[in-house]
């Protein structure tokens, strides 16, 4: 016979044990969070006040499939299934900062994929205009986008041709390697706009060029070697 404390002891061991299956989880994504920006992004120089609390807030692991969801917060890019990923949290930063995003700036992505950074870039600007070619992908991250935000708006489409009905934008971000500049996109950038967008052949080193607007100049700098997965056009 198992003595009636035995039992007790028992019985709030367990109890004990199952609280922490329960809450150990979201617990530690929100730890792995805080230290992914603290490590990976604050330690490696971003400094806008808006783009690190986007960063602190956005639960990544929600925006990368379940067998994913243990590297969520690593230093790198992730599959996301169709052949393409989600980028390296670093980059989502960096891209982000350099647009100087603003509370009442109107954003054009290309290239929605996992929704990931159309949700930081949400987090900060009044509104998101996201573009994604590969319908599936289109479909679960604007159903995971419209959880939580009023202020996103995806599209199935080829990103190459932008979103003419509500350009101009403050700013572009491309997340997929072009070989060129699709020139409807600078068109659709509004004056003293910018726009970030790798540059570069598939599946090589490409540069992530900074284009900005001013009248009728467009000026351009390269401001690093990246690797992002290729822009694809309906026709191929
Ligand atoms: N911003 C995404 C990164 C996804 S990778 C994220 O945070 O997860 C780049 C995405 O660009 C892929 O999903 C790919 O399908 C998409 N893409 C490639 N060419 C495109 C095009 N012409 N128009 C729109 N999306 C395109």
């Amino acid at each position: 016979m198992i003595k009636p404390v035995l039992l007790k002891v028992s019985l709030v061991l367990s109890f004990v044990l199952l609280l922490n299956v329960y809450y150990a989880f979201p617990q530690d994504y929100e730890r792995q969070r805080q230290h992914m920006v603290d490590a990976q992004i604050r330690g490696r120089g971003i400094n806008d006040r808006a783009t690190l609390r986007a960063m602190r807030a956005v639960p990544r692991h929600l925006y990368v499939p379940a067998d994913q969801r243990a590297f969520a917060y690593s230093d790198r890019p992730l599959p996301i299934g169709y052949g393409q990923t989600i980028s390296q949290p670093y980059i989502v930063a960096y891209m982000t900062e350099i647009i100087k995003p603003r509370k009442d700036f109107k954003v054009l992505e290309i290239g929605t994929g996992s929704g990931y950074q159309a949700a930081i870039l949400a987090e900060i600007v009044d509104h998101v205009y996201t573009i994604e070619i590969v319908e599936p992908l289109g479909k679960t991250a604007g159903e995971l986008l419209m959880r939580k935000y009023d202020n996103v708006s995806v599209k199935i489409a080829d990103g190459y041709y932008g979103w003419e009905e509500h350009a101009p934008f403050d700013a572009i971000v491309v997340t997929a390697a072009a070989e060129h500049i699709p020139p409807p996109l600078i068109e659709q950038l509004k004056d003293g706009g910018r726009m970030i967008i790798p540059v570069g052949s598939p599946f090589r080193v490409q540069q992530l060029m900074l284009i900005e607007k001013k009248g009728e100049s467009i000026t351009s700098r390269s401001l690093m070697p990246v690797r992002f997965v290729p822009f694809t056009s309906a026709d191929n």
